[in-house]
């Protein structure tokens, strides 16, 4: 690879990085599962969904605080009440907490309540909020934009280590494409290819790929096989009422369904890929 990856390039035979998230690691050989309600909506739900995903298996919860809408006059999310909620939540759970950052101003507070903090996919070129972000203190999660290059994206995770962060999720969210079936295309070749090029974790989030429902799970099990070192799954307890993103949300039963599943993939790619040596 060129040298303007200085840092995200992953060179000949050197080993993976992994990023540690309290009692997770993500980037090893273990499947890591992050699940969670596309917005923060209020304690009481948060806290039974998080619940519920720890028992079926969930290593990591996810929520929206700040929400990135298409819209103004949609919800946009319940700003530093809703990372109190996340906090809490984890403190009741043990479970880390990601959430996402929209304005380089709201760095410093989300980082003082969220465990990892996500970049989205609207400002993986906002230059000036990764450079923040790489000043930070905690794991960042940066999520390919919607029409990013493979290349566009390790240049983004490049600002971010610049910095002097070293702890990068590669998340693969799916592409805007022609295609009007699903709300982007998730792209299964630029996983492997990530993984291929960069040393960083690369995660895959199947449920803004698709945008709905019916797709997430055959999408997530690709994104495993083609070596994905994690998932994110919206996952909402009653997906019909959600306040964002509840067509392409499961609900808590069909992520019971998804997780044993994702499991025996890991496994099976694990075994392959041992036996290639
Ligand atoms: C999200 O994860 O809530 C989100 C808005 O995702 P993306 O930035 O990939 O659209
Ligand atoms: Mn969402």
């Amino acid at each position: 690879m060129e040298v303007k990856f200085r840092l995200a390039a992953r060179h000949n035979a050197q080993a993976r990085t992994a990023v540690q998230i309290g009692p997770v690691t993500v980037g090893r050989e273990d499947l890591v599962i992050m699940a969670g309600p596309c917005a923060v909506e209020d304690y009481d739900r948060t806290l039974a969904a998080a619940l519920a995903l720890k028992e079926y298996g969930a290593h990591i919860f996810r929520g929206g605080a700040f929400k990135p809408r298409t819209s103004p006059y949609s919800f946009q999310g319940l700003g530093k009440e809703g990372l109190e909620i996340l906090a809490a939540v984890r403190d009741a759970t043990g479970l880390p907490v990601v959430t996402e950052v929209l304005d380089t101003r709201d760095v410093e507070l989300v980082c003082r309540y969220a465990d990892v903090i996500q970049i989205g996919s609207r400002n993986m070129h906002n230059y000036a909020l990764l450079r923040e972000v790489g000043r930070a203190r905690k794991p960042v999660l940066l999520k390919r934009g919607l029409a990013a290059t493979l290349e566009e994206w390790l240049l983004a995770a490049e600002y971010v280590l610049a910095e002097g962060n070293d702890r990068v999720i590669l998340c693969e969210r799916g592409i805007r494409t022609f295609e009007t079936h699903t709300r982007n295309t998730l792209d299964v070749g630029a996983i492997a290819a990530a993984r291929n090029l960069s040393h960083l974790p690369v995660i895959a989030d199947p449920s803004h790929a698709a945008g709905r429902r019916d797709l997430v799970a055959p999408l997530a099990l690709a994104a495993v096989a083609a070596g994905a070192d994690g998932v994110m799954v919206e996952v909402h307890p009653c997906p019909g009422e959600a306040l964002c993103d509840g067509d392409q949300s499961l609900d808590p039963a069909a992520f019971a369904r998804l997780v044993p599943l994702l499991r025996q993939v890991a496994l099976a790619r694990n075994g392959l890929a041992a036996a290639a040596g």
